[in-house]
């Protein structure tokens, strides 16, 4: 539900741009087989990394336009191109648009191309902008090899969380400035050579949440797409451009695996962190995750802030006791309520619902270790699928 909502959110958002769905990173975590098929109907393009995730966007839409969103190695683009699955190639180098138009011509097919410009200065899948000469030269020489077509030109900013839409200092605003300038440059040669003209993609999810409304690329006239990845799952609240509206598609949860009583006295976990004061003692409930489950890279969290608390999908709030150790929980069976968690009980882990400041939200853990990618974190919450997995 909360996915389809977001989906909703963001084609308002979009108007008539196209919606190309970004589900790298296996959707950010959420599992592209479960994803895919809901929201699918609402896109234009997807645009995926690996192959097993083209694969599997491919069993359930054989034509919808699907992009590499990365430079592929040859191994990837040969098994693609041999599995007939027509994915558009992002590439930012002649000689990796060369390697595509071989690997291509050895199967007789034409390959389409996402041209990437480095617009923002990112230094990894994107032409140098910085040269309109040499790139001008650079162009005609790509537009001509063999057994390619560029489909779309794109760009992707960085600094989209935290733009100033039309401030001249903004530098989401240079790059797009720089990037529509180009674009006109390269769209000369298109017609120069009398090709079809390219899509234009230069939105991500903040920077589709900061342009919406003031869009310099639109000046280009040519059909457009922005890729979405944050959004769609409910995950850009935290840029100063978040999606209004949306919410949190993921949560983790994990079961209860065995209830323990404690004497007054007596203490929970590592240095006694925690000591029993309740005159009857208390029950623990043990849960198999911790802070490495959480992510191992999540240096320190957990060692040092403890979430407060988890929840029952009924809603009953059970307070973390003590310092939590990387693969186990210790929380109080008892509700705040006075309801008893049994073993083998399912509780929820992350969740945006309930009063708690400290509930390990992803934005949240995003906060706490001072900014991270969503898909970063959404991937490591599931690092160990024998404790933990997902719910929607
Ligand atoms: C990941 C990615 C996106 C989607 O980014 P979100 O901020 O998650 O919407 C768009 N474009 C490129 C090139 C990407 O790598």
């Amino acid at each position: 539900m909360a996915l389809l909502e977001n989906v909703e959110i963001v084609r308002k958002r979009i108007g008539q741009r196209g919606l190309c769905a970004v589900l790298k990173g296996d959707a950010y975590g959420h599992g592209i087989d479960i994803v895919a098929p809901e929201i699918i109907r609402f896109c234009s393009h997807v645009a995926v990394v690996d192959n097993q995730e083209i694969e599997a966007v491919r069993r359930i839409d054989e034509n919808i336009p699907l992009i590499r969103l990365r430079v592929g190695s040859e191994g990837e683009i040969s098994d693609a191109a041999k599995a007939d699955w027509r994915v558009r190639e992002m590439a930012a180098s002649f000689n990796k648009i060369e390697e595509i138009g071989k690997i291509y011509s050895h199967f007789g097919q034409t390959a389409d191309i996402h041209l990437s410009l480095d617009a923002a200065g990112l230094g990894r899948n994107g032409f140098s902008i910085r040269d309109p000469y040499s790139l001008d030269a650079l162009m005609r020489t790509i537009l001509t090899i063999p057994n390619t077509r560029v489909a779309s030109v794109g760009c992707h900013l960085p600094d989209a969380g935290s733009a100033v839409p039309y401030h001249s200092a903004d530098p989401s605003t240079r790059a797009l400035n720089g990037f529509v300038a180009t674009v006109k440059w390269i769209l000369q040669i298109f017609v120069d050579h009398g090709l079809p003209l390219p899509e234009i993609s230069s939105y991500s999810s903040s920077s589709s949440c900061a342009f919406g409304e003031h869009d310099p690329v639109a000046v280009l006239g040519l059909p457009m797409f922005d890729r979405i990845g944050s959004s769609l799952l409910g995950l850009t609240s935290s840029n100063r451009h978040g999606e209004l509206g949306t919410g949190q598609v993921l949560h983790a949860g994990t079961f209860v695996c065995d209830v323990t009583h404690r004497e007054h006295g007596e203490t929970v976990g590592y240095e006694h962190s925690y000591k029993i004061e309740d005159p009857e003692g208390k029950d623990i409930a043990i849960l198999g995750v911790g802070w490495l489950t959480l992510s191992r890279y999540q240096q320190g969290l957990g060692k040092t802030t403890t979430p407060a608390h988890c929840m029952t999908p009924s809603g009953d709030i059970h307070e973390f006791l003590g310092r939590q150790s990387m693969n186990i929980s210790t929380v109080s069976a008892r509700s705040r309520d006075g309801r008893d968690l049994r073993p083998g009980e399912f509780i929820y882990l992350t969740t945006d619902f309930g009063p708690d400041e400290y509930s390990p939200t992803i934005p949240r853990v995003a906060k706490w270790m001072g900014g991270v990618q969503h898909e970063f974190v959404s991937t490591a919450f599931g690092a160990s699928s024998s404790t933990s997995r997902f719910l929607f």
